[in-house]
């Protein structure tokens, strides 16, 4: 005899992240994990820095950070949980709603966790066929049975950089049953238009089945931190805090955080950091060949002829120092996903993809 897990954890696979090292190159450029080539913001690492008494718990209610996440966004605190990343609250959404039987429909090239918490929790993530790589809201419809418990939508969507628009989001949500929660996964957020984006708050504060959740990671450059929240509608608000660890946020992540969300001058830097060498990685790489989909959100798609020329120049790029996100796992075996890097970042990249290009040029016409 011995200990059985749950059914379904052994069907997961683990977890496997973007790489952070090639061997043998020193101090390579990682444009694999979308993480902001600016770092975090100067009054964040101060923050850091500050002196804080590690024998004594933390607030376990996150009081002050959801409190000013309330305030920068114009939300009710009461209906913000924090996480311990925005995984955690994907996790709990999961644990809490979801067993065995139900369903959950996922965007075809959708973010892996949505899969492995649903799997985790004894359910069945379906993945939903997308146009032109970007979420099909007639298709995931189409998806829903009397078995359909959960929707996830990336907004914009990893590994693809594509959007919907606030209609479709509506449309999407008004298709669903109200024991269906739809989850719109905002990581991306801060990379967008702040005055197009469709955050979906107002669909939280209306519905009792949408929930919206955000990162620290991303933008917010505070990935090792570990930190996220969702904006929940109140019940289920009530349910994520009962199922939480009642310490699940961290001090020097909250203090992290609060100084964070003060610098919205750092989160504006970014944007337009990013929005610049987006623009000019997808410019350049049409020169050479490639065409690039617009993104909305701190990384590109890198299409290939071959799942084998892919996989090829992943093996260029990495020894050329510049680490790109193999997509096999997301479906996508013939892509490359680029984070925007620094820019010494984004310019190694080009140089490697051209020189990558002019080489395969060449062995195709000679052999
Ligand atoms: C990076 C990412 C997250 C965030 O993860 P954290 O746990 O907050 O670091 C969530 N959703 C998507 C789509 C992401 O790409």
């Amino acid at each position: 005899m011995k200990p059985v897990p749950k059914e379904g954890i052994l069907d997961m696979p683990a977890y496997v992240g973007g790489r952070d090292a090639v061997k043998g190159v020193a101090n390579p450029h990682k444009m694999s994990a979308n993480e902001n080539p600016l770092g975090a913001s100067p009054a964040a690492r101060a923050a850091l820095e500050e002196a804080f008494d590690p024998s004594v718990y933390p607030d376990g209610h996150a009081t002050a950070l959801r409190e000013a996440l309330a305030k920068l966004n114009r939300l009710n605190a009461e209906n913000i949980v924090c996480g311990n990343g925005s995984d955690e609250i994907l996790q709990l959404l999961t644990q809490a709603y979801l067993g065995p039987g139900d369903e959950v429909l996922h965007t075809e090239h959708a973010f892996l966790i949505y899969k492995l918490a649903s799997r985790a929790a004894g359910a069945r993530p379906i993945a939903v066929g997308e146009r032109a790589l970007t979420a099909n809201v007639d298709a995931l419809l189409g998806a829903v049975t009397p078995a359909t418990r959960m929707v996830f939508l990336a907004n914009p969507n990893n590994p693809t950089g594509t959007m919907l628009e606030r209609d479709e989001i509506m449309r999407l949500h008004a298709g669903l049953s109200g024991d269906t929660i739809l989850v719109l996964d905002g990581a991306y957020a801060e990379y967008c238009d702040p005055q197009n984006y469709p955050a979906g708050f107002d669909l939280v504060e209306q519905h009792d089945n949408v929930v919206t959740t955000r990162t620290f990671s991303k933008a917010y450059g505070l990935a090792a931190l570990r930190l996220g929240w969702g904006y929940c509608p109140p019940d289920i608000a009530n349910v994520l805090n009962r199922l939480r660890g009642p310490f699940n946020i961290n001090q020097p992540a909250m203090a992290a955080g609060l100084a964070a969300l003060d610098d919205q001058g750092h989160i504006e830097a970014s944007r337009a950091h990013n929005a610049q060498w987006r623009e000019w990685l997808v410019q350049q790489l049409g020169g050479i060949g490639f065409s690039v989909r617009p993104s909305f959100a701190n990384f590109i798609l890198v299409e290939f002829d071959s799942d084998k020329q892919a996989s090829a120049a992943e093996a260029f790029l990495c020894a050329r120092g510049v680490i790109p996100r193999g997509l096999t796992a997301y479906g996508l075996p013939h892509a490359l996903r680029l984070s925007i890097g620094t820019e010494a970042g984004n310019r190694a990249a080009l140089a490697a993809l051209t020189d990558f290009i002019a080489e395969t040029d060449v062995a195709e016409k000679s052999g």
